[in-house]
């Protein structure tokens, strides 16, 4: 089976992945390949990010390889916090990076009374394959739901609710969520033209 690897140290993500890509391809994580180090993602946007890894893997350990990068975009606040998505709460002096309840409580804070709480997830996918680059999007409008309702899930699912669905993505199960979800989007994406190979 012809192998690639997902620049990710993610084991959510990486079970995700191999869910939708598991039959045809073997799909590795950073740390099977021996990559321990961080990878700068210092782009202003989700294309350039995810770009910006799946380089840096290729040209360090010569694999052929693919990397997301996902933000909330929310429309009251001008489609932030996008590429800051991770770091909103810390940025606004809430707490520390990737961390979900100083993110989430950022987000409704910045939001109180807005009557418009219309919000999108948008990921990026960027693959190299053979020497070239290749770049697919997933998204899944929504909104931004007054205060957390649900358990499962991570990040900002508590308080997202993709349009049409009347609950949280953290009251969905996995499967649910996967198959509307931007990141489930962009794989499914990312699976065709694999398959097209
Ligand atoms: P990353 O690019 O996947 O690392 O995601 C960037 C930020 O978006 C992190 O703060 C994640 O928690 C958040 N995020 C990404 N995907 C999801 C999701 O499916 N649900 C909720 N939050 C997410």
């Amino acid at each position: 089976m012809r192998e690639i690897v997902m620049a990710t140290n993610n084991a959510h993500k990486l079970q995700e992945v191999r869910q939708i890509l598991g039959g045809r391809f073997q799909v590795k994580g950073l740390a099977e390949i021996g990559c321990h180090e961080d990878i700068p993602e210092t782009a202003s946007t989700l294309e350039g990010n995810a770009l910006q890894k799946v380089r840096y893997v290729h040209e360090h350990y010569g694999v052929d390889c693919f990397a997301d990068d996902t933000g909330l975009e929310v429309e009251a606040l001008h489609g932030a916090p996008g590429v800051f998505t991770a770091r909103f709460g810390q940025m606004n002096g809430y707490g520390e990076s990737h961390d979900a309840e100083a993110n989430i409580r950022c987000l409704l804070d910045r939001l109180q009374g807005a009557d418009n709480r219309r919000a999108r997830f948008r990921t990026a996918v960027a693959l190299i394959l053979d020497g070239r680059e290749h770049l697919f999007e997933g998204i899944v409008e929504g909104e931004i739901l007054p205060a957390k309702s649900g358990n499962g899930g991570f990040g900002y699912d508590p308080v997202f609710s993709p349009e049409g669905r009347g609950v949280s993505f953290a009251e969905m199960n996995a499967e649910e969520k996967n198959a509307i979800s931007h990141r489930g989007r962009a794989i499914e994406r990312l699976a065709a033209f694999l398959a097209t190979i």
